[in-house]
């Protein structure tokens, strides 16, 4: 005892030293910040200062160090350290003597989309990850956050608050899941379950800030059809509506959205807006309160792998429309119609036959999407949204409908939630403990391998049926981008009539049958039957040349989803035991 007294009262003074960062936004035309950073250093030596090469919920590197300039260091008595770069996210600096430290450097910040950093003369976006350096060896100590901001900039963040532009948090890990957004804005602030929210938009656009405030209200009530508890006590929904912006990400206790500035009006728009909000909120608990151990503690600097990348975000899109649907937000239609969306997807996905969830996780690392994606991989959204599917299909199955894939997250939740990493074999277990049987054949067959998808018993289990149009119309198995010059294909499908007419992305398809192509492709083909043999002129790096398509057939429109007509009380029992709705009365 009286030895860990004495280790105590001795520990290195500068363990307990908060890390002070600054921002200053000093030149926002011209996208730059000049950053200030104070540390104190123990002992004389190397210290070595790193910036993530990618950020969290974008499970690719980015190289984020590339938007550092003029980096320079300080030590105690004012006087330049020596640096040197010893890795392209790395600096290491020569400490002559133990005490303060200070860094400066200018991030050049014109980045949106990917949704890192961002200046311009009308707000900064900041994610930590791209902006700030941190030591690991202090990487666990307390950071404070000052943001120099033009007049009229207002300041927000899931951190918590110490000044209208300055910011603390417990460590770096929670600084850089915590962006930070400044400047013009509107804000709404709600409150639900005992817990406080609120919602800032930047950028013009056609929305309806209000309604959407009263929206995301209805919608946060829904946490706790999944979970029982909250990781989060405030909660900030950071929303950008600019041009041509669309994706989001999620954080500790927050989100950013960003949507062009003229995609709110229509309903589907909104409840596209709505269903993305949705997914953000479910990563809340599911990748953030509980995470693939693969990602646990981030490794900020390498991929950190993990077969489980497919719950993360598949499973998050799994119960985003969930989460609407109770919300009254989303109608049964609407939420049938997407599934129906997801099953025609599945089948013109050729890779789905090539790679499992499991693989596709692990590789989300190096997925560049691209012209060949779909025909030899699967996403881990979309694949794993079928997957959760299964798993959720199989849990009613072998619980006698006591347990489905909510109570299973529920349980990681429980589980997991304070120590964050859990394992495949977790999720197996806790399968296996609310069924009392073994998970294992089902991971093999349908995680571990390309899944087995039979949509018409899973959509029977539950009382519902999919329902193709009985026409048929011409098909390619081409996706094109056309214009004047001709249709320039982006994409072919493996195996479909395209394919074996050996065309390839990049053909520029100029004429059907010797005649110019003036009208849209898909239109043009449908002057030809299925089964006959059409003849296109395109070319192929400047050269021109011909290839005879022939055209299969396919049912000309959408799929639908629909209630069976008369469906047994045990499909009306499972339909309830699936969503926690009531079997949609006969209209
Ligand atoms: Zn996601």
């Amino acid at each position: 005892m009286r030895k860990l007294l004495f280790s105590l009262l001795f520990l290195p003074w500068f363990a307990l030293a908060a890390v002070d960062y600054q921002i200053s936004i000093t030149e926002p035309d011209q996208h730059l910040a000049d950053v200030t950073i104070r540390f104190e250093v123990g002992s004389p030596g190397p210290f070595e200062l790193r910036l993530p090469a990618w950020r969290s919920g974008k499970y690719q590197i980015l190289d984020l160090a590339n938007g550092v300039r003029r980096f320079e260091a300080k030590g105690v008595d004012g006087a330049v350290l020596p640096v040197q770069k010893t890795e392209k996210s790395s600096w290491q600096l020569q400490v002559s003597k133990s005490g303060p430290v200070e860094v400066r450097y200018q991030v050049y910040a014109n980045e949106l989309n990917q949704r890192t950093r961002h200046i311009d003369d009308t707000h900064a976006y900041i994610n930590a990850s791209a902006f700030l350096m941190y030591s690991e060896a202090q990487r666990k100590e307390p950071v404070t956050l000052q943001l120099k901001v033009p007049q009229g900039w207002r300041s927000t963040s899931g951190m918590t608050r110490t000044g209208a532009h300055s910011f603390k948090a417990a460590d770096y890990d929670v600084l850089a899941d915590s962006p930070v957004e400044s400047g013009f804005h509107q804000s709404f602030t709600f409150a639900a379950d005992g817990r406080s929210y609120e919602v800032v938009f930047w950028g013009e656009g056609n929305y309806d800030a209000p309604a959407l405030v009263k929206d995301l209200q209805k919608l946060v009530q829904q946490a706790g059809s999944i979970w029982q508890g909250y990781p989060y006590q405030h909660y900030l929904f950071i929303v950008h509506a600019s041009t041509g912006a669309r994706g989001a990400t999620e954080h500790l206790n927050s989100t950013v959205i960003q949507r062009d500035r003229f995609s709110f009006r229509k309903r589907e728009h909104r409840l596209e807006f709505l269903s993305t909000a949705a997914h953000e909120l479910v990563h809340t608990w599911n990748v953030k309160a509980y995470r693939p151990s693969g990602l646990v503690p981030y490794n900020y600097i390498e991929p950190n792998y993990s077969d489980l990348l497919w719950i993360s975000e598949g499973s998050t899109s799994y119960f985003q429309n969930q989460l609407l649907l109770r919300a009254g937000l989303m109608t049964a239609d609407e939420f049938y119609a997407d599934i129906a969306k997801r099953l025609k997807r599945f089948t013109h996905t050729p890779g789905r036959e090539v790679q499992s969830v499991a693989q596709s996780s692990f590789d989300n690392w190096i997925s560049q999407g691209g012209d060949h994606a779909d025909n030899f991989s699967v996403n881990i959204y979309s694949e794993g949204y079928l997957v959760s599917w299964l798993l959720d299909s199989w849990l009613l199955q072998h619980s006698g409908l006591k347990a489905n894939y909510r109570t299973l997250h529920n349980e990681l939740y429980q589980r997991f939630g304070k120590t964050t990493a859990f394992s495949a074999a977790d999720v197996r277990q806790i399968a296996q403990d609310l069924t009392g049987q073994s998970l294992e054949a089902f991971w093999q067959q349908q995680v571990e391998s390309p899944l087995q998808l039979d949509a018409t018993a899973l959509l029977a289990q539950v009382g519902l049926e999919l329902v193709k149009p009985k026409t048929t119309e011409p098909f390619s198995g081409l996706m094109l981008k056309q214009d004047k010059a001709g249709a320039e294909v982006l994409k072919v499908e493996r195996n479909s009539p395209a394919w074996q007419a050996d065309l390839s992305s990049g053909d520029l398809i100029v004429a059907v049958n010797g005649l110019q192509l003036q009208s849209e492709f898909s239109e043009r083909l449908k002057d030809f039957a299925p089964g006959s043999s059409v003849r296109l002129t395109l070319f192929r790096d400047g050269r021109l040349l011909e290839r005879q398509l022939t055209p299969a057939a396919e049912p000309a429109g959408v799929w639908t989803v629909k209630p069976l007509k008369a469906p047994s009380r045990q499909q009306q029992a499972a339909y309830q035991a699936w969503l926690g709705t009531e079997f949609p009365a006969a209209k």
